[in-house]
């Protein structure tokens, strides 16, 4: 049986893209504030500015493609059994090849009904507006965990992380909860690799490329794909 790899990405895999990342000093969220449309009180007070923030990643996504980083991991489909867990709600894993993604806040390129989180559809590049109906007539919302609300993926991906046999992070700050705790699951004899051009505080033992993804990603692939 094949070996599994869990990969957990963040927001950083997709700035050599050209998708801003959250917290970086030329970050999207300088900008915004995370409280104005990215919460689902602002999206109550003021829906039609939290959908067209929207809309705008997603026009943003059809621009852009996936990068080195992306297409580096699906390299490692050939030997293991991969796992991606990803804080991103861009769609450019799936995009470069991955087979196995698992979004942990949602997805720009879906939507829901706000009346019932579990009727989910899929809207590709179409923007969202107020009056767009889900099949149960009610308003069309973005499938994005917004701050504040339950992650539902946090379990299953809680579950992929105890069965690691090696562990591998690009490009989060581990600053957003639930998704930075994910790497306490991760049993201690496994390796783990860590890709970021910061320095990120990681409580236990890690092997680091100080690095953007790029260049990164690939060393810790090719030194997998070695082993
Ligand atoms: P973050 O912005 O808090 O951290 C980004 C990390 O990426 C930083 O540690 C930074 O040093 C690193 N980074 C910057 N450029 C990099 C590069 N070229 N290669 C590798 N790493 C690089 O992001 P986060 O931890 O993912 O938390 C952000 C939250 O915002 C998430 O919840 C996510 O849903 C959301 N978000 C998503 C996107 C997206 O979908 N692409 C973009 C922005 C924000």
């Amino acid at each position: 049986m094949k070996k599994k790899v869990i990969v957990l990405t963040g927001a950083g895999i997709s700035a050599e893209s050209g998708i801003s990342t959250f917290r970086d000093s030329d970050g999207l969220w300088e900008q915004y504030r995370v409280e104005d449309v990215a919460t689902h009180e602002a999206y109550l007070r003021n829906p039609e500015l939290v959908l067209n923030f929207y809309n705008e990643r997603r026009r943003q996504l059809f621009q852009v493609k996936p990068n080195e980083g992306h297409r580096q991991l699906v390299r490692l489909e050939e030997r293991y059994d991969v796992h991606i867990i990803t804080q991103n709600i861009d769609n450019l894993h799936e995009q470069a090849g991955s087979t196995n993604v698992l979004h942990l806040h949602g997805e720009l390129t879906k939507a829901r009904s706000d009346r019932n989180d579990n009727l989910i559809i899929d809207i590709g590049d179409r923007d969202i507006h107020l009056g767009d109906k889900a099949p149960d007539g009610a308003q069309l919302r973005p499938h994005i965990v917004w701050f504040g609300e339950a992650v539902p993926n946090i379990e299953p991906a809680a579950v992929l992380c105890e069965q690691a046999d090696y562990f591998i992070v690009v490009g989060t700050s581990m600053n957003v909860y639930p998704a930075a705790g994910l790497i306490h699951y991760v049993p201690r004899s496994t390796p783990c690799y860590l890709v970021d051009p910061k320095a990120v505080p990681i409580s236990r033992p890690i092997t680091i490329f100080q690095e953007k993804a790029g260049t990164g990603v690939k060393k810790v692939v090719d030194a997998l794909l070695s082993e």
